[in-house]
């Protein structure tokens, strides 16, 4: 079993022909409105990987965008028995795209702030294998929940979007999640450190660091009584159309595929399949790819 805790957003996206400066407007494409936001896009992940049932925990507030968010998460097989509603808006974020696909975001967290890992929530957490969370949700949410999971659970931290972490955070993830960016930020590295180097001084920290890459593929570096384990995980060469929610899938399959008992580099391998397959399709959730693609891309 997997429990993904995280932020549900609804993602208002627009082409813009440029982003617009300060005082100015200007005049965009067709809205769109697709579920969003890195906790459910996660849980979609993880689902749709199939095998280990999925649990989403997250705030929703009472409005269309919370039924568009619950449609997706149910429609992919997502348990959303323990989201809570809240009196607040569901998380938005606003996106302009320009042409050469370049966002500018703007989140507003709305009912995300009120995420809570109460005694149901506490309850499925202690009977999960692993439990996945982000940072778009506050940090206590994300101790609370590190702190209901079995001994032998894994806690899985996508840390992002990056930010100073404390002590006692650091001491409880098992699998640290980063993209390149995300790595040199929590290593305090400055310049341009390579992937190795980061996962090196991140292993410093945490037992078992993944680094995703891009079009590159990842690293996964593992803490061994004989000394870090360094890993490459392979590029897929696809055709990118949208790269929006290519590390949510990641981190949603290889929380599944370690569910299911898989070793670490052997679920980022899938994990990165299931990222290529992503970017090969518009959207966040709606771009997620079904186990059997993934599998048969992963042992191409
Ligand atoms: P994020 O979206 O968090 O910055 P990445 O861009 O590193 O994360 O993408 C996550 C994973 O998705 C990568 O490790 C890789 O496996 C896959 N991926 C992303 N972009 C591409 C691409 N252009 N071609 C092939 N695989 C990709």
């Amino acid at each position: 079993q997997v429990v993904v805790v995280g932020s549900a957003n609804v993602d208002l996206v627009v082409d813009v022909p440029r982003h617009p400066g300060g005082g100015e407007t200007i005049l965009g494409g067709d809205l769109r409105r697709n579920p969003g936001g890195k906790g459910a896009n996660q849980a979609v992940g993880a689902a749709r990987a199939g095998g280990a049932g999925t649990t989403f925990v997250g705030a929703l507030g009472h409005d269309d965008a919370a039924d568009l968010l619950l449609a997706s998460l149910d429609g992919a097989g997502v348990r959303t028995d323990l989201v809570e509603r809240v009196d607040v808006p569901t998380g938005t974020a606003l996106i302009t795209v320009s042409p050469d696909g370049e966002n500018a975001i703007v989140v507003a967290p709305g009912a995300n702030s009120h995420v809570r890992v109460g005694a149901a929530q506490a309850a499925r957490i202690a009977a999960a294998d692993v439990v996945l969370a982000q940072l778009e949700i506050p940090l206590d949410v994300v101790r609370a929940a590190a702190a209901a999971r079995r001994p032998a659970a894994l806690l899985v931290l996508n840390a992002a979007p990056s930010r100073d972490l404390p002590r006692d955070v650091w001491d409880a993830i098992d699998v640290l999640v980063v993209n390149e960016h995300e790595a040199a930020d929590l290593a305090g590295a400055t310049g341009d450190a390579d992937p190795s180097t980061l996962a090196a001084l991140l292993l410093e920290r945490v037992p078992a660091v993944v680094v995703t890459l891009g079009r590159e593929g990842g690293l996964v570096a593992e803490r061994r009584a004989d000394g870090p384990l360094l890993t490459t995980v392979p590029a897929t060469p696809v055709e990118a159309v949208d790269t929006t929610g290519a590390g949510d899938t990641f981190c949603g399959v290889l929380a599944a595929a370690l569910a299911r008992g898989a070793d670490l580099p052997d679920a980022a391998r899938l994990a990165a399949a299931a990222g290529a397959l992503a970017v090969t399709r518009p959207g966040a959730q709606d771009a997620v790819p079904d186990a059997a693609d993934v599998v048969a891309l992963a042992q191409r």
